[in-house]
């Protein structure tokens, strides 16, 4: 099994390497797995104070990355024994909107790739327009520092990397999977608080389990995410037809389905 090659450059590299130490990362990394090297921005900083930012040209609130320290940081590391994983990817709110296709495609770069946190107000354009090689946003809203971005990214791509998660199948099936939510999953009690785990999971029957959680995935998704089932163009035939034996109907109908 190969694994996967993922660098962070950041300034608080003890941050990503806490998270990187525990659960699913860490035994990837155990496994061989996953590569996961952090770097210190500061190590790019040429001056007593180590530091790696400073105030905006044309004023403003806060404080931006300077391009030389990341400029240097990076190359350093580039120009190491161990060299760079390429594409280097910046995070932030203007990239490419992170999303599980993106994390697919991440998951099977042969050389792993590397991501750049930003800090303060951002990082000074001319790191976005010449050091990296796009753009990764997890989501719009703004966030403090790229560090959580770039740990989002690191679990989503990891789970995907085979022999990471015990269970192969479970990738498949997970919502997003085959763009669709998934179904509802329940374990013991089989009652709690007078509230009941649906009897056909209990029934042994796999075939109508395999059958209950198709519609319910579908049944979940139409209500929840309907652009999701725009996206993979509507519900086939035989889909429709498992949600009206489920006495979804009127779920078919509000969305223009014609039942
Ligand atoms: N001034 C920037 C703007 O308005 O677009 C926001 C800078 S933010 C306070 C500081 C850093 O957090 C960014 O450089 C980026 O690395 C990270 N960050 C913030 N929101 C993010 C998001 N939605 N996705 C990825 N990274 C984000």
């Amino acid at each position: 099994m190969t694994g996967i090659r993922i660098e962070v450059f950041t300034i608080f590299p003890a941050v990503v390497e806490a998270y990187g130490d525990v659960s699913i990362l860490r035994r990837a990394r155990d496994a061989g797995l996953l590569d996961l090297r952090v770097h210190d921005l500061r190590l790019g900083a040429d001056d007593g104070h180590r530091s790696v930012d400073d105030a905006p040209f044309g004023g403003g609130a806060g404080m931006v990355l300077a391009p030389r320290p990341l400029f240097a940081a990076v190359e350093q590391v580039a120009g190491g024994t161990a060299g760079l994983a390429r594409p280097l990817l910046l995070l932030g709110p203007s990239g490419r909107r992170f999303d599980q296709q993106a994390a697919e495609e991440l998951a099977v770069l042969p050389g792993g790739f590397s991501l750049l946190c930003g800090r303060y107000e951002g990082v000074d354009q001319r790191v976005a327009d010449h050091l990296v090689d796009g753009e990764l946003s997890i989501g719009d809203f703004v966030l403090a520092g790229g560090e959580l971005a770039a740990l989002v990214v690191i679990e989503a791509v990891t789970r995907l990397v085979p022999g990471v998660l015990g269970n192969e199948a479970s990738v498949d099936d997970e919502s997003f999977g085959a763009g669709l939510l998934e179904y509802p999953q329940y374990t013991r009690p089989a009652t709690f608080r007078g509230w009941d785990v649906p009897e056909v999971l209990r029934s042994g029957d796999h075939a109508r389990v395999a059958r209950w959680r198709r519609t319910q995935s579908l049944a979940r998704t139409l209500r929840r995410r309907p652009d999701l089932v725009a996206a993979r163009g509507g519900l086939a035939f035989d889909e429709q037809e498992l949600l009206v034996e489920a006495g979804e109907v009127e779920l078919l109908r509000q969305h223009g389905y014609d039942w």
